[in-house]
């Protein structure tokens, strides 16, 4: 199953290039009061929703997915957890050009660990990444993106697909520079998510996938997960092992070579196997009045 968001904060189960509008099952989910709860609702009751949801699908016409606005298919992520460096040739490159490493070591993932990204900083496919530093080297990075949907403390390497609701495609947008990553990369619109999530049910080996980024056509990253050097099971298990994963939280599995600057005017292309392609737009911030 592949559920979407978009436009003023519709639910969509989307089938080839068509969106259902399903937003009615929501109204099962339970009414939160403050405080509000830790998870991301849809997700914490996605198995119970699914049958639900292919059932409102058949009540309603579809709309072409191209003529919908496209938000974060997660709506509240508790916390995205992020990879640094997880692709040998983008450790290589990293550790090679200046104008990505600043002058500082590119320390291996293995010895610096995960970062966090603020979750301010998501935005949908339809939404635009906004250059605020235009300044600065601002940089794209295709990444797959793992849902957990189930409560995930300590869990091991064989058991941790077991926790995933659903995989996304990721931009885990960058300024280069000295300052922390978590500073880096949590400007405001520069963690894109989409198109939409493909339930796992669909997609149960995240360890083969082509993944495919151009910005304006022209080839930029282009690689598969094979060449992860922490695999998806081993993320879900190493986070784990440090903090609980709560339904509804995202990893963002680490880029592979080829980043490099976007501007203004540009759109990004990225596809992910079995789980879709989207245009993302760069734009300017506006001025602050
Ligand atoms: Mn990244």
């Amino acid at each position: 199953m592949k559920i979407c968001r978009y436009n003023d904060n519709r639910l969509g189960l989307v089938k080839a290039d068509q969106v259902f509008d399903v937003t009615s099952v929501l109204a099962t989910l339970p009414a939160h009061r403050y405080p509000l709860p830790t998870v991301d609702p849809l997700i914490a009751n996605l198995k119970t929703l699914m049958p639900a949801i292919e059932a409102a699908a058949q009540t309603v016409q579809p709309v072409p997915l191209s003529s919908v606005t496209l938000l974060s298919p997660i709506a509240n992520p508790g916390k995205i957890v992020a990879a640094p460096v997880n692709y040998k040739a983008h450790l290589a490159e990293s550790q090679a050009d200046t104008q990505i490493n600043f002058n500082t070591k590119v320390v291996e993932i293995q010895t610096i660990g995960l970062f966090l990204k603020a979750t301010s900083s998501m935005i949908g496919a339809g939404e635009s990444v906004k250059i605020r530093h235009p300044e600065r080297r601002n940089d794209h990075e295709i990444e797959l993106v793992v849902i957990i949907g189930k409560t995930a403390d300590r869990v091991s390497e064989v058991d941790a697909l077991d926790y995933v609701a659903g995989y996304c495609i990721g931009l885990d947008m960058t300024i280069r520079g000295p300052e922390e990553r978590s500073m880096r990369k949590s400007l405001d619109s520069f963690t894109v998510f989409g198109p939409c999530f493909v339930t796992a049910d669909e997609l149960n080996d995240p360890s083969q996938l082509n993944m495919v980024l151009t910005v304006n056509d022209e080839p930029r990253q282009n690689a598969n997960t094979r060449d992860l050097i922490i695999g998806v099971r081993q993320l879900i298990s190493w986070a784990s092992s440090f903090y609980t994963l709560h339904p509804g939280d995202v990893i963002m599995t680490g880029t592979p070579e080829g980043v490099a600057p976007v501007q203004p005017g540009d759109v990004i292309h990225a596809r992910i196997d079995q789980i879709g392609e989207m245009h993302v737009h760069v734009s300017a911030l506006a001025p602050k009045h």
